[in-house]
């Protein structure tokens, strides 16, 4: 639509499509309404709706994904998780532990990275684990705990949701859902999350390419759920230097494909403290829109992905590092 479109203009072209038996998604952008037509099997015959009031051109989406595309809507989307915004000119710096361990370990975290100048909050407290008999998050408790971090610290909350069963639970408590790679192409989980209406943090499978990746934020976009965040967590691959493969270039193909907002995680990305410093300034050189970093006051003792996560002072120098980056490459932090 024009940037001069009337909110009677876009009700008027949805109005148009869904009378030819399609679906219409308005999605918002601060200059102006993108219309996502889906629904159609071939060609849509635009006559109808081409012509109507303050409708600036149709664009044919040849891409497999259509509503996440660049095509569909050219301005890049900025999510509000609890009124941080994830996209936009700032980079978002996401901290907090793997799991939510006790209320005194989330709540010194969550002090600590706050004070350094993280904007979000991430833990879980359902955690998908490799082995049954590891520790699996502490549930609805974990959520409570979570709650009293918000209320403590002001930080809006970044938890996952590990299945449709738990997935109302969790987003009466989380800011912005977080979708892990196990679950990236668990196809009612996205449909379930979708239709919540909570932001999302979708991570990339670990063997996933670009392609399943977009097809995945499809599914909740389809849904009418447009606050999706993409995340590169790193891929698996024959090299076990690290815990992962970081694929940094998925940064730019992304950017150059969709409109949604792109994190890197360097902490599951390496699976090692040491190398999640010189990752987090390559992935903010190379355009990313934020980071996610584990965080834990005492790593030896953690209940999960210790070897990755930060000290506190260690995310401290991270987010100065990061403040002083972002001016080069024309950002704010
Ligand atoms: C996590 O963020 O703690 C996590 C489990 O990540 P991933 O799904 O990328 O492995
Ligand atoms: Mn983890």
């Amino acid at each position: 639509m024009d940037a001069a479109a009337t909110p009677e203009d876009v009700r008027r072209v949805v109005a148009s499509v869904e009378g030819l038996g399609y679906k219409a998604h308005p999605i918002p952008g601060s200059q102006r309404t993108a219309i996502g037509v889906t629904g159609n099997r071939g060609t849509v015959d635009s006559g109808a709706f081409e012509n109507l009031p303050g409708v600036a051109e149709v664009i044919p989406v040849t891409a497999p994904y259509k509503l996440v595309s660049r095509e569909a809507k050219r301005e890049t989307t900025v999510v509000s998780v609890g009124g941080v915004p994830v996209g936009g000119q700032r980079i978002t710096l996401i901290a907090g532990p793997c799991a939510v361990e006790s209320e005194g370990q989330a709540l010194e975290v969550a002090r600590r990275v706050r004070d350094a100048g993280a904007q979000l909050f991430r833990g879980g407290a359902y955690k998908p684990r490799t082995s049954p008999y590891s520790f699996q998050g502490l549930g609805e408790e974990g959520l409570a705990i979570l709650k009293r971090v918000r209320e403590e610290t002001g930080l809006p909350i970044v938890t996952e949701v590990l299945d449709t069963e738990t997935a109302e639970l969790v987003a009466e408590t989380a800011d912005c859902l977080q979708i892990g790679a196990r679950n990236m192409q668990n196809f009612s989980l996205l449909r379930k999350v979708g239709r919540l209406r909570k932001p999302v943090l979708l991570k990339r499978g670990m063997s996933a390419t670009l392609e399943e990746l977009l097809l995945s934020a499809e599914y909740l976009l389809a849904e009418g759920n447009y606050d999706v965040i993409l995340c590169e967590r790193g891929v698996r691959t024959f090299a076990n230097h690290t815990r992962n493969t970081l694929d940094l270039a998925a940064i730019p193909y992304v950017q150059r494909i969709s409109h949604l907002p792109i994190l890197v995680d360097p902490s599951h990305g390496t699976g090692k403290r040491q190398k999640v410093l010189p990752m987090s300034r390559a992935a903010i050189a190379a355009g990313a829109d934020g980071l996610l970093i584990e965080v834990h006051p005492h790593p030896e003792e953690a209940l999960s992905d210790g070897p990755q996560a930060l000290l506190p002072e260690m995310f401290a120098q991270l987010a100065d590092e990061v403040r002083r980056l972002a001016p080069v490459i024309g950002r704010t932090a």
